[in-house]
């Protein structure tokens, strides 16, 4: 894909996060995931006449924490508002959101990826609402059934300011949200399961040229792949029709993945009034000081320090502390494996952060697995990093040590121990087979001396295959020097 060069893109991100709360929003009904429809239900959010909706704490907290994080103006006084529609899973005909006053405003979030520079993303604000129910069509033959267990579970919207300029970026701002609000454990950020659900407003405009274009709200966006894929289709739209003259409509635009497109499903045109009004069941919220600091209280070291801090305690690269930041638990298990090198003999975070980037996250991608499930413990390949620091095997040998480990999760030791990998720096055993190598070659050896220095990497080689390569390297360049050049 290719963007017309004269033209920039200008997208803002709607992000409905899930929030982790045991009960919804408004009433003490499980948010448990894949229970028996309407089994979750309560008059609150079924909205049964009378019933009244008192406001869950936690979430309040988990908003706060999620303002702190991004740098936001926690608004202690914000106010609930009703957003009127009709829908068969909303049964009460309107959605308890935020309006007028959200409780938080003015935040900003640091992006950065591969081919994308260090740049800062305002978030206008993030208020509070309830998710709406489910429509069930599936194995249903002339009717549409609701499952109300969703109604009512607790969402935060995070609405970005339009500052990103490509796919990339947006791409690069979706992932530093998600691994924000997972390490705040607000939400599991899960977007195949709609946990975490993005819609992307799109626009584009000339180079120059200072008003923003009108802009393309997309929707059904199950992935960052599939957002950033969305982003770049609906841009060439939208240029390829002001090239032709055309003007671009505002309208809300459905991404079919498989087609590869973006289809209108409604115009503004039909756009709702949505008749808000402030919630007349429901006080304003208030909150004082104390409570933003409890919450400050509980916030985890963030991604961008935790990532500070890796480079300057550990000596890293930027991007390899970007790398081992990504996810709370997989900083967690890169100090687990840096404390186990340490302690098994002396530290070594830079080789540590070789063995966890290459090896094992190579693995655990490829075979898309987590972090927290894999077969290799920390401790285990902390112990396996200090075996090649203390020479007890080579670099090339631990490879293989490592398969081992990652097949059965057994520890480094019992696997050398029941290999007979342990590199071999017994001088005299060593000697014997260079003398046995060097026997076996005086073609090579006659070469040698007479000026072909390259030969010296043959018998090195041929040393290390005589030893299955347990030969401790140094020991071997080291007696062959001798008995070469001396
Ligand atoms: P609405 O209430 O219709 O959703 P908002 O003003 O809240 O509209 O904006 C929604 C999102 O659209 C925000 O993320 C904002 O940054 C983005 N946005 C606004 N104008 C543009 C534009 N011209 N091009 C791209 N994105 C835009
Ligand atoms: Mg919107
Ligand atoms: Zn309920």
């Amino acid at each position: 894909m290719s963007i017309d060069p004269d033209y920039e893109l200008v997208i803002g991100l709607e992000v409905h996060a899930q929030m982790r709360t045991n009960s919804k929003l408004f009433c003490g009904c499980s948010t448990a995931f894949g229970a028996e429809p309407n089994t979750q239900i309560c008059p609150v959010c079924s909205a049964q006449p009378g019933a009244l909706p008192v406001i869950n704490g936690a979430a309040v907290d988990m908003a706060i924490k999620t303002g702190l994080a991004i740098d936001g103006t926690i608004n202690k006084m914000s106010e609930f508002s009703r957003k009127n529609y009709f829908y068969p899973d909303l049964p009460a005909g309107y959605q308890i959101s935020q309006f007028e006053y959200p409780i938080v405003e003015h935040g900003h979030l640091m992006i950065e990826d591969k081919e994308v520079p260090e740049k800062r993303i305002g978030v206008t604000r993030i208020h509070m609402e309830v998710d709406a129910g489910k429509n069930l069509h599936e194995g249903i033959v002339g009717a549409s059934h609701v499952d109300l267990n969703r109604t009512g579970v607790p969402l935060m919207e995070i609405v970005s300011e339009p500052d990103m300029r490509s796919a990339a970026e947006a791409g690069a701002y979706l992932k530093k949200l998600r691994a924000l609000v997972r390490y705040l454990e607000v939400c599991d950020g899960n977007m195949e399961e709609g946990s975490f659900r993005c819609d992307a407003n799109v626009s584009v405009r000339k180079h120059g040229v200072k008003e923003f274009g009108t802009r393309c709200e997309l929707k059904n966006l199950n992935s960052i792949r599939n957002v950033m894929r969305a982003i770049e289709f609906e841009a060439e739209r939208q240029i390829d029709l002001i090239e032709e003259g055309g003007k671009v409509i505002q309208e809300t635009r459905l991404w079919d993945a498989n087609k590869s497109e973006t289809r209108s499903m409604r115009g503004k045109e039909e756009a709702h009034d949505y008749r808000y009004f402030p919630e007349p069941d429901l006080p304003r919220l208030t909150f004082g000081d104390e409570r933003i600091d409890r919450v400050r209280s509980t916030l985890p070291e963030l991604p961008d320090a935790k990532r500070a801090r890796f480079e300057a305690e550990f000596n890293l690269s930027h991007y390899d502390a970007a790398v081992l930041t990504a996810s709370r638990e997989l900083g967690d298990y890169y100090e687990t494996v840096v404390a186990a090198v340490a302690k098994a003999g002396k530290p070594e975070p830079k080789i540590a952060a070789n063995w966890v980037t290459t090896e094992l996250l190579g693995v655990i991608n490829k075979e898309g697995r987590e972090i927290t499930d894999s077969p290799v413990s920390a401790e285990n390949l902390g112990l396996l990093v200090a075996r090649i620091v203390d020479n007890t095997i080579s670099g090339k040998i631990a490879k293989e040590v490592f398969a081992a480990m990652y097949e059965s999760g057994d520890s480094p030791d019992a696997i050398i121990e029941a290999k007979g990998l342990k590199q071999v720096t017994d001088e005299g055993a060593i000697e014997a087979e260079v003398d046995k190598v060097l026997a076996a070659s005086a073609q090579q050896v006659e070469q040698y001396k007479n000026g072909q220095n390259k030969l010296f990497g043959f018998f090195v080689g041929q040393v290390m295959k005589a030893t299955r390569g347990k030969a401790n390297p140094g020991v071997v360049n080291k007696l062959l020097k001798a008995k070469l050049d001396g």
